[in-house]
């Protein structure tokens, strides 16, 4: 042999079923002196990673017993219901595809080419705003106060993009609704009406921010992501967002009212909004490199693949 460097790598089908197995991209990369080494080190390590799998595999079903996504919901849900004094509510997956207009999802709108319309006039979620502008607007005229809402659901988008996007994903969004916010923090349930015409009450948006900023911090620690940062965004339909950040992942958006769209829905109070994507988080909670692997699935269970 003329060739004595270390200079032959993994084949292709071996890198994948190592990835499969969760090998770190380090171990795929690894070069050897030659085929019969690379063949050896790939026979080792797959045999290490399965162990490994069978035994995550092991515990989850004789002590966990909740995937990573159900801890997530967990987490967040208690946190909303037990500190926060949010309540759970639960609408339809199916909506109407007015609705859509309704949220200024116009033919233009990117969103709307990635709908999975169900008949003429309904449609499969994209997301869970429609409906909570309704369930929030309802209770706040029954009740003629402050409304806290959240909802955990499935939302589906037909998405062509890789290792961050699931045609079928499940959203967390809870909404405040009709507090009125002080960008000075104090005095949060104080009603501020402005001068207009209309006597509806409104607000810059500081208040608001101040408030998305809070909760955001708030959800963070009650999945324990601590490495996550906060970034504004200007946008079309809702004036400004926030996203929540780590990883490079963007878990949540955060939007506030007033805003263009409240109209359409009969809402004339201040609110705020976050919704978090549940798979996304778990996947950077869980230190899963695609958000497949946490999502419903065939192939994995808890972000482990079955086929070990
Ligand atoms: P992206 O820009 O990453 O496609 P988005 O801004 O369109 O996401 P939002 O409408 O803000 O998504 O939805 C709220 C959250 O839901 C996102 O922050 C993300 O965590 C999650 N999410 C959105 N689309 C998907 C998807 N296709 N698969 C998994 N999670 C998603
Ligand atoms: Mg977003």
């Amino acid at each position: 042999m003329y060739n004595s460097g270390m200079n032959t790598a993994f084949t292709t089908t071996q890198r994948e079923r190592l990835l499969e197995l969760g090998a770190d991209d380090a171990a795929v990369d690894a070069v050897f002196a030659g085929v019969g080494d690379r063949d050896a080190a790939f026979r080792a390590a797959e045999k290490r990673l399965v162990a490994e799998n069978r035994g995550k595999i092991a515990a989850l079903l004789r002590e966990k017993h909740m995937p990573e996504t159900a801890l997530v919901i967990r987490d967040l849900e208690t946190w909303l219901t037990d500190v926060e004094g949010f309540t759970k509510v639960t609408t339809p997956t199916i909506i109407s595809t007015e609705s859509l207009d309704r949220m200024t999802l116009t033919e233009d709108e990117p969103l709307r080419d990635q709908i999975f319309y169900v008949g003429k006039n309904r449609c499969l979620r994209p997301m869970l705003a429609p409906n909570l502008y309704i369930v929030m607007r309802e209770l706040g005229r029954i009740t003629k106060s402050s409304v806290r809402i959240f909802e955990t659901g499935s939302c589906f988008r037909r998405e062509s993009r890789g290792a961050r996007h699931l045609s079928e994903f499940t959203m967390l969004n809870c909404v405040e609704y009709g507090v009125a916010y002080d960008p000075d923090g104090a005095d949060a349930e104080r009603t501020r009406v402005d001068d207009s015409a209309d006597g509806r009450t409104r607000s810059d948006g500081a208040g608001q921010m101040d408030r998305l900023e809070a909760l955001a911090h708030a959800a963070m620690r009650a999945v324990g992501i601590e490495d996550f940062t906060l970034e504004r965004e200007p946008s079309v339909v809702y004036g400004e967002t926030i996203d929540i950040v780590a990883d490079g992942v963007e878990l949540a958006s955060g939007s506030y009212g007033p805003c263009a769209l409240d109209a359409n829905w009969g809402v004339f109070a201040p609110w705020v909004g976050i919704g978090f994507g549940v798979e996304r988080t778990a996947m950077v909670r869980g230190g899963h490199k695609t958000v497949s692997r946490v999502g419903g699935s065939l192939a994995f269970v808890d972000g482990v693949p079955l086929n070990i």
